[in-house]
Parts: structure tokens; sequence; C-alpha cells
């Protein structure tokens, strides 16, 4: 057998893969990432993009969770603060929903459960002389404010997978785990790249694979043992509307059902309104927000906007299947746990399989940092954990102030269009000089698609991001899919896209 051993295999390259590689990179373990689509392709493309505590799951005395998840929103806003900021909420208080006694509760204790620094506390306000007004129907008096964090989800994945590459890591994507074989001291994996097959080694294996989880123990000739058992799959959809007018905070409407449905601002131009929780069925790779979820939702927002949503202002749509722990004793699947479990079979190199079973966007750094405490024993002098002081790639910004640096950047590169230089700095950070590189003027950065995604970008998706295909760039690197308007429009740009990342 040919080929580097490598200490670490991780299978998948969503958050948790992606971050799971970055921390065991970043501590001197050799590390591979296989992938069988692109990068975020799975769930971490497709929820609701929010780094939060969770207030709801306060109800189902998830302290701990809520207290790693509130913490988590102050160190991702200082490693990437690019991609992640604070979030004000508007939460309106309506007979027949929570009472404000327990709203007030509730909101106390997500206040005090961890430090805060640059997270404002909760606030009761009155919607008559409050911009929030506005949005909400003349009827509803009364709301709470409170804080959370925004991240663009599938840049977080991408950007992790960076910061693995930068630390030695070896990312593969389109590349499919199609068997796995226990040996004396490591594991031989058959990989599937494009109907090439191939084969990898490594001592360790971390099942990452999220919603297809039950699906890698299977995999081993032996059928280790794997998370069948322990995964319970739950569709969750959203709809994206043009931006409800004045909708510029995050909104947390109660549903009648006692479930919450989030109406947020979304890119520049859009409102992403989301989520159900159905059980999954069928194929996890192509979800979809079935008709009666976008009406679930439809619904649920207009029992609060001034003005009702209608179906045809719907332009986008998305659906993810979480992979939960399961409970054989709760029937309802928003009441399921949000919290993440790690099962270890195999203790010695060559057999030892790590299975993660839920989690969140939010934790999947302390998620990592869990992963490498598990696999300690088996690489001793392991270095100890680093991420939590580490910015991701571009998020080294002065001060962690976004608005300052990109007052810098409009100085410095003042014949950029702003659409575009906003992009720019939100997706990279301090690496947009890199992606501008040595162009002095805008026909220098090539075509531009949307009026905001440059060639030259796109050339540097490819080259650094993994970025393969149209989709790729302008669904996941980017969200310019959702501004390219009409449908002949978005076939223009993908073809020109495609031509350019096969050069
Ligand atoms: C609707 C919805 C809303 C959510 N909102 C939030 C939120 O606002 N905040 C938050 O913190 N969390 C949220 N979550 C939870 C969060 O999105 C998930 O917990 C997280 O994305 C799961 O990441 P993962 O890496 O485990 O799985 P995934 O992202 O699915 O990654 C697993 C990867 O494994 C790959 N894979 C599978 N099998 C193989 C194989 N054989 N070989 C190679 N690769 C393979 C898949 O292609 C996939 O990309 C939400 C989830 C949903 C569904």
């Amino acid at each position: 057998m040919e080929g580097p051993v490598f200490d670490v295999l991780v299978i998948g390259g969503g958050i948790n893969g992606a971050g799971v590689a970055a921390d065991a990179a970043g501590r001197g373990l050799s590390v591979c990432l296989v992938e069988m689509g692109d990068l975020a392709s799975g769930t971490s493309q497709a929820s609701s993009k929010l780094i939060h505590g969770g207030l709801r799951y306060l109800e189902h005395y998830e302290f701990r969770l809520v207290r790693e998840a509130l913490a988590e929103r102050e160190v991702m806003l200082t490693r990437a603060p690019h991609i992640v900021w604070p979030l004000r909420f508007v939460m309106p208080q309506t007979p027949g929903t929570r009472s404000r006694l327990k709203l007030r509760a509730g909101l106390f204790l997500y206040d005090h459960l961890a430090k805060r620094r640059r997270i404002p506390r909760s606030r009761a306000i009155n919607l008559a002389d409050d911009p929030a007004g506005e949005v909400l129907r003349p009827d509803v008096r009364h709301a709470f404010s409170y804080w959370d964090c925004w991240v663009d989800d599938s840049r977080l994945v991408v950007l992790n997978a960076r910061l693995a590459a930068d630390r030695g890591a070896l990312i593969r994507t389109r590349t499919r785990v199609t068997a796995l074989e226990r040996g004396v001291d490591t594991w031989t994996a058959t990989l599937d790249i494009n109907g090439g097959r191939e084969t990898c080694r490594a001592r360790v294996i971390v099942n990452a694979a999220g919603p297809w989880a039950d699906t890698i123990g299977a995999l081993t000739r032996d059928n280790a043992p794997n998370a069948a058992t322990k995964l319970r799959l739950v569709k969750g959809s959203h709809i994206v509307v043009p931006r409800i007018d004045g909708a510029d905070d995050a909104f947390l409407f109660q549903n009648t059902d006692g479930r919450v449905v989030f109406v947020l601002p979304f890119e520049d131009a859009f409102t992403l309104i989301g989520t159900t929780d159905v059980p999954a069925t069928g194929s996890l790779s192509d979800a979809t927000c079935s008709p009666e979820e976008q009406n679930y939702l439809l619904t649920a927002a207009n029992c609060f906007l001034a003005s009702p949503l209608v179906a045809t202002d719907v332009i986008w749509r998305f659906a993810g299947v979480r992979p939960l722990q399961a409970d054989e004793t709760e029937t309802n699947p928003s009441a399921l746990s949000r919290d993440y479990h790690l099962e270890l079979s195999g203790h010695r190199h060559g057999d030892a399989l790590l299975t993660i079973v839920g989690g969140k966007i939010t934790t999947y750094r302390c998620l990592a940092e869990a992963v490498l405490r598990r696999l300690e024993h088996l690489f001793p002098g392991l270095a100890p954990g680093w991420t939590a002081i580490a910015s991701l790639p571009g998020g080294d910004i002065p001060n962690a102030d976004f608005g300052v640096y990109l007052e810098s950047l409009a100085r410095l590169y003042a014949w950029l269009p702003e659409p575009v230089l906003h992009g720019l700095a939100r997706r990279h950070g301090s690496l947009t000089r890199d992606v501008i590189g040595d162009a002095r003027r805008l026909e220098d950065m090539g075509a531009i698609f949307a009026g905001r995604l440059t060639e030259r970008e796109v050339r540097y998706l490819a080259e650094k991001e993994w970025a393969m295909t149209p989709e790729d760039v302008l669904w996941r690197r980017t969200k310019v899919g959702l501004h390219l308007k009409a449908s002949h429009e978005h076939g223009a740009a993908s073809a020109a896209i495609a031509a350019l990342l096969v050069r």
C-alpha cells in the first residue's frame, strides 16, 4: 500500500467535519478530510444561520447546551467578525402565547448564563416608539428585544476547511468513502472520486457525516457499531422573500402550536423565514421545502406582520435535515435535544472510529474540542486546544470592528463599486487584499456578475476555497445566486462561471 498514513481521516465536510479537521491539524496531527459533495453541501448550508444560545431550549432545561452556545457567540464575534455579527431580535408577546412573566424569566437567564462583552442585554420594548413596531400588526403592542448573532453558515465551513489546510490538512471534495477496513494499526478507506477508486490510510476515523452518520458504520466489513439507533432525522425548511419593509431587525414569532418561527434580515435585500420540524423521509441529498411547509411558514409570519405575505412573494426555498440524537420517548421533533453526543468504538490505531451525533453550527468549535479530548489517549503528547483565540481566515480585523475595517478598505479601493467591495469584505475579511491582488481599476477585476461578484473573486474561490461548480460559487461561497433575478440571468452567469472554473 502506497501513500501517507494520516493520523485522522475525517468523513464529512460539513461544519463538524471541517471544525474537527482544523482543530486536529492545528494540534499537529496529520489530517485528511473527505467530502462526497462540496464543502457545506449537506445540512450546514441549510441552517437558520444563527450563532445563538437557543432561547427556546431553556424550556427543555438544556442549560449545558445553552450556556456553551451563549458563550460561543462572543468567541465567534472575535474569531470571525466578517461573517459573524450581532443581530437584535424582537419577540412580540400576544394573548395566548407564553406569558410576559415567563419570557422575562427566560430572558433573564439568557442574559446571565454566560459572560457577555459585546452582546447587549435583553429589554422590554414599546412598539409604539420602536422601528420594529412598523413591521408588526398595530394590535401587537408588547415585545421584548434580545441579541444573538448571524453567521454565514456555508462560509463558516469553508473557512474552517481553509484553516485546516493552512495547518497542513488535506481537503478532498467530491470524494466519497465507500468502504472502511480495519488493520493492525491503520484503517484503509476506499474512496470514490468521480467514479475512480483510490485508497486512503489513517490511524483513526472521525465520522462527521451528519445525517448520513449511520451509513458509515455499515461501510466497515464487520458492520461496526454505528449511529443508526442514535439518530433521528428531522427536516427543517426556510423560505426567502424580498426584504419586508422596515424589517432590518430579526423577529421571533411564537406560533400557536408552541413552536417559534424566525423572520431574519438576509443578504441586503431579502428576508429569511424559518423553520419547520418535520420527519425527514426520502433522499437526504435533495430535501426540499414542501408546499405545506411553505404555507405553515407564511401563515405563522402573517399572524404578526402588518403587510401579509403571499405565496408569490417567495423567491427561494431550501431545506436541510437535522441529525438529532434519538429519544424514543419523545414524539415531538421540536423537543428533541439539539446537543451533541460522541460515540467511540475501538480504542487503538486501526480500530478507533468516533461518530458525531447531533450538534449545532453554534457549538461546532466546542464539539471539535470534545472530539480531540476523546481521542487524546490515542495521540500522547497532543497539543492543547487552540481554536478559542485563533482567528478564522480573514478574521484578524483590528478590534474585530468590521465597520471601521470596511471604511479603510473603501478609502484604499475607492474605484470598486460599493456592492462589490462590501461583498468581498464580508466574505474574505482581511484577505480581501489577497483577492483583489494587483488590480488597480475595475476592469482589472474581470467580468462582474449581478453587479457584485467579479471574475477575479471566482478564480480565488476556485484556487483557495475548493469551488468547482457554478453552484458552489453562486449558492455556497457566495449567495450571489439570489441577486440574479431572472432564470436567464442565472443561466448566463452559471455558464460564464463554469467556463472560468475549467480554465
Ligand atoms: C433547518 C435547520 C436550521 C438550523 N439552524 C441552525 C442555527 O440557526 N444555528 C445552529 O447553530 N444550528 C442550526 N442548525 C443545525 C446545524 O445546521 C447542524 O447541526 C449542522 O449543520 C450539522 O453539521 P454536520 O457537519 O454534522 O452535517 P452536514 O453539514 O450534513 O455534513 C455532513 C457531510 O458529510 C458528507 N458525507 C456523508 N457521507 C459521506 C461519505 N460516505 N463520504 C464522504 N462524505 C460524506 C455529506 O455530503 C455532508 O456534507 C439547523 C439545522 C437545520 C436543518
